[in-house]
């Protein structure tokens, strides 16, 4: 059975970073097998698994070939341990809808079967929040079924969190969808841990890993690859390791119950007192 699995989170958290890592860890120490659907029009979800390549995108392939011609020997490609990449992509800047994109992209990637071939996960990479029909697509028609939110103790990213929560809970009956927790990309923010632990109770998850802030991120990210793939042996790549092992182990998902705005307030408040 394919796992499809969906990471949100606010915009420059981490998600396409840590979703990447993620991936490479399950392939290259759990021998899994991956992919990886971008779903933010910026098409920056696959690039540290295919060396640095801008991959040609289904919206651009779509606009250029038609649909008959946007097929998975188009463009799918494969990357680093044998893992599959595929982009949506977006439309030409101001003219449409972004979130469109990520929904014709998506069914016409079922209607090739992809997502059934041969794979143990399927990622999907999407743009920071749901508010948009478009990018609530893969929670609201059940196209993915866990939901992991990439967060920090920064204020901003845990509103965040806790709207795409609220977002969640709309379609979560009718879909079937559930959250497997919150990553923690660490900002290093004081009380950070205790404050993410916190919210994550609040709202009924687990904090499924605490991932440090290391510069070994940009480093590979200049050499244009993962940090498994860069150095599979330094403290980061075993971080990302403990979290791949914890998502493939992972039996705790939930229907999220959001904080209200109030104790929201009152929870960035407490740890911004502290120190
Ligand atoms: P998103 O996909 O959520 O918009 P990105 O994955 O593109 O965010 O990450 C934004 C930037 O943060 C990237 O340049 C990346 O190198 C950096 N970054 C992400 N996670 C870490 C980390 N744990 N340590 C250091 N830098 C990180
Ligand atoms: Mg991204």
């Amino acid at each position: 059975m394919v796992r499809k699995i969906a990471i949100y989170g606010k915009g420059g958290i981490g998600k396409s970073t840590t979703q990447q890592n993620t991936a490479a860890a399950m392939t290259h120490f759990y021998d899994k097998k991956i992919m990886i659907h971008g779903c933010d029009p910026k098409a920056d979800s696959t690039r540290l698994i295919l060396g640095g390549k801008m991959q040609t995108t289904m919206m651009d392939t779509l606009r250029t070939m038609g649909e008959s011609g946007c097929t998975p020997e188009a463009v799918l490609e494969t990357g680093f341990g044998g893992i599959k990449c595929v982009e949506s992509g977006g439309p030409e800047p101001g003219v449409g809808c972004a979130g469109r994109g990520v929904i014709t992209a998506i069914t016409l990637m079922e209607k090739h079967g992809v997502y059934e071939e041969d794979l143990d996960f399927v990622f999907f990479d999407v743009l920071g929040d749901v508010v948009c029909g478009g990018f609530a697509m893969p929670v609201r028609d059940g196209k993915a079924e866990e939901i992991y939110i990439v967060a920090s103790g920064e204020m901003m990213a845990l509103y965040a969190a806790n709207n795409i929560c609220i977002g969640m809970v709309k379609y979560a009956k009718q879909s079937g969808v559930r959250l497997g927790g919150i990553i923690c990309n660490s900002r290093n923010v004081d009380g950070e841990r205790e404050l993410l632990e916190e919210f994550c109770e609040k709202i009924g998850t687990q904090m499924i890993h605490f991932v440090p802030r290391d510069n070994i991120v940009q480093k590979a990210e200049f050499n244009k690859k993962s940090v498994i793939e860069f150095d599979e042996e330094c403290n980061q790549a075993n971080e990302y390791k403990e979290l791949a092992r914890k998502i493939i182990e992972n039996e705790n998902f939930v229907i999220p119950t959001p904080m209200t705005m109030d104790e929201m307030e009152d929870l960035v408040l407490k740890y911004g007192m502290m120190d």
